[in-house]
C-alpha cells in the first residue's frame, strides 16, 4: 500500500523538526510498506526560505544588487547550520554542503542577471522560487539515510509535467502519471523512499515551473493520483482543518471530518491550511485526504471524505477570510440598455489576467460588482474605462470605481442548505456587531455564503460568525 505524505515548511524547518518528521516517516513505512515523502522549502517561522528567494529576485529586479547577497548568506547559513546539527557522516555532509553551495551560487548568479537586465520574468521567478524545495529534500533524504531508511531526493521536474503558465502552472495528467509511475515506481520497488520536492514541476521541454504559492499540497495530491495511493496525508503545524484560522480566533477547534466540497470552498476563500487545487486529483480518484500535526502526531486531525449526500444538519462548520481585495463596481442608470455589458466587463477583466474571486449584483440591478486582489484593481479599472469609453461619455454608465481595501469573509458548511435560517442568523450576528456588509454572494456549490466587508471589520466579523459555529 502506498501512502503519500507531504511535510510543510515548519515540518522541515529546523533540525528538531526534521528529526520529528523522520520518525513519522519511519513509523509510516512500517505500517504502510511504501511511503512517498513530499517536502516544502524550510520554513521555520518567521523566516521562510521561499520568501527569501523571491525577495532576492524582486529586489534585484528593482536594480538593487546588494540585498540578494545578504539573502544568499542567510540561505547558506540556514541550510548549513541544519546540516551541521543533523548529518554526522563526513562524506555525506561534504557532498550535501557542496550541493547547497551550488544552489546558493546559482541563486546569486540569477539575481545578478536580473539586476543587470532590470527585469524579472515569471519564468525566472519559478527557477529561483523552487530552489528552497530542491535544497530541503536533499537534506531530508540524507538524514533519512543516516537513520537507516533508504531514501533518495527527487526533483519533481522529473515527475510532474505542466503547461508553461509560469508561477501557477497546470499539470498535464497523462504525462505526469506515466513519468511518476516509472520513476517513483522503480524506487519504491527497490525499497527506497523517494523524497520529492513540492511546489515545482517542469514543462515538456524541462523548464522549471511552479504550482502557485503553497502548491506543495497540490504536488502531493498529484503524485497520490499518479501512484494510485491509498491515502494522502498533509502534515502541518496545526491539528488539522479548524473552525477558523487559529491566529485570528484562538478558540478555533479542529473539524474531525469535512467533505471535499466544504474544504475546497474553505481553501478557495483563504484558509491557508490547504492549497485550493489540492482536492481535485484526489476527489477524482476517491483517495482519502488527511491533515495532521507533525508536532502532535497522535491527534487524529481532519479527514476529508467523499460524500455526495452530505449531512443535512451540521449547519455552519467554519469561517474564513481573504484580505487585500478590491470590490469593483460598474454602475449606471442606462446600463441595462447597453448590450452585453456583463460579457464585455468580464472580457476586459480577463484581458488583465486578474483573478475574480466573487461576482455579485447590487439590489438596484443597475450595477455589476466583482471582487479581485487589490494589486490588480488599477489595471482592471483602466481596462474597463477604455472598454466603456463611449458609454461613459454618453452617461449610460455613470462610474466605474474600486472599494478597497476590502475582504471576503466566508461561512462554510454543507449542512447550511438543509438548515433554514442560517443566513438570517449570520446577518443578524453581523448586524449586532455593527459590521457594514458591502456585498453578499452564495458559493456555487451552495455550501458557502460570502460577504464583503471593509478590512478593518475582518477580526470582528470572523469572531462574531465563529460564535455561531
Ligand atoms: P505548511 O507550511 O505546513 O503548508 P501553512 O502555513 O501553509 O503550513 O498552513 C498552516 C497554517 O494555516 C496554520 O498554521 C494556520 O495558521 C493557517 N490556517 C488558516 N486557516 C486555517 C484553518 N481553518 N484551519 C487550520 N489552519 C488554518
Ligand atoms: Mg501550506
Amino acid at each position: 500500500m502506498t501512502l503519500v505524505m507531504k511535510f510543510g515548511g515548519t515540518s522541515v524547518g529546523s533540525a528538531e523538526a526534521i528529526r520529528e518528521t523522520t520518525e513519522l516517516v519511519r513509523q509510516s513505512i512500517a505500517e504502510w510498506g511504501q511511503v512517498v515523502v513530499v517536502a516544502s522549502a524550510m520554513g521555520s517561522k518567521p523566516i521562510k526560505v521561499t520568501d527569501l528567494l523571491l525577495q532576492g529576485a524582486e529586489t534585484a529586479a528593482h536594480g538593487d544588487s546588494h540585498t540578494y547577497r545578504t539573502l544568499a548568506t542567510q540561505l547558506r547559513q540556514i541550510h548549513l547550520q541544519t546540516i551541521q546539527e543533523l548529518v554526522e557522516d563526513a562524506a555525506e555532509r561534504d557532498s550535501l554542503v557542496r550541493e547547497i553551495e551550488q544552489f546558493v551560487a546559482r541563486f546569486s548568479d540569477l539575481c545578478q542577471a536580473i539586476a543587470v537586465l532590470g527585469e524579472l520574468s515569471p519564468r525566472a521567478l519559478d527557477a529561483i522560487g523552487g530552489m528552497g524545495e530542491q535544497m530541503s529534500v536533499r537534506l531530508v533524504a540524507a538524514y533519512l539515510r543516516q537513520q537507516g531508511i533508504p531514501a533518495q531526493a527527487v526533483d519533481a521536474t522529473e515527475l510532474i509535467v505542466t503547461d508553461n503558465h509560469f508561477t501557477s502552472a497546470t499539470p498535464l495528467i497523462e504525462q505526469t502519471n506515466v513519468q511518476t509511475q516509472a520513476r517513483l515506481g522503480k524506487l519504491l520497488q527497490m525499497g527506497i523512499t523517494p523524497v520529492v520536492t513540492g511546489f515545482i514541476a517542469a514543462t515538456k521541454e524541462g523548464v522549471t515551473t511552479t504550482l502557485g504559492r503553497g502548491g506543495s499540497d497540490y504536488s502531493a495530491s498529484i503524485l497520490g493520483r499518479a501512484l494510485h495511493a491509498r491515502e494522502v496525508w498533509i502534515w502541518t503545524d496545526v491539528d488539522g482543518v479548524m473552525t477558523a484560522d487559529p491566529r485570528l480566533v484562538p478558540e478555533a477547534r479542529t473539524i474531525p471530518e469535512l467533505t471535499y466540497r466544504e474544504v475546497s470552498e474553505l481553501a478557495y476563500y483563504g484558509a491557508k491550511v490547504l492549497h485550493p487545487r489540492t482536492m481535485r486529483p484526489v476527489v477524482e480518484s476517491h483517495i482519502p485526504l488527511r491533515i495532521k500535526n507533525t508536532f502532535n502526531p497522535t491527534h487524529p486531525g481532519t479527514v476529508i471524505v467523499y460524500n455526495e449526500d452530505e449531512q443535512q444538519h451540521d449547519g455552519i462548520k467554519a469561517v474564513t477570510a481573504i484580505k487585500a481585495l478590491s470590490l469593483i463596481t460598474v454602475e449606471g442608470r442606462g446600463m441595462m440598455g447597453v448590450p452585453g455589458v456583463a460579457a464585455r466587463t468580464f472580457k476586459a477583466v480577463a484581458h488583465s489576467h486578474a483573478n475574480v474571486l466573487m461576482i455579485t449584483q447590487s439590489s438596484s440591478e443597475q450595477s455589476i460588482c466583482f471582487v479581485l486582489p487589490e494589486e490588480s484593481s488599477a489595471a482592471v479599472v483602466a481596462a474597463l474605462q477604455e472598454e466603456f469609453a463611449s458609454e461613459l461619455e454618453q452617461r449610460d454608465i455613470d462610474r466605474i470605481w474600486p472599494f478597497e481595501p476590502c475582504a471576503i469573509v466566508t461561512v462554510v458548511g454543507a449542512g447550511m442548505r438543509g438548515t433554514p435560517g442560517i443566513a438570517g442568523r449570520l446577518f443578524s450576528a453581523l448586524g449586532d456587531a455593527a459590521i457594514n456588509i458591502v456585498a453578499i454572494a452564495q458559493g456555487s456549490s451552495e455550501c458557502s455564503i460570502s460577504v464583503v466587508v471593509g478590512t478593518a471589520d475582518v477580526p470582528a466579523a470572523v469572531q462574531c460568525i465563529h460564535n455561531l459555529v
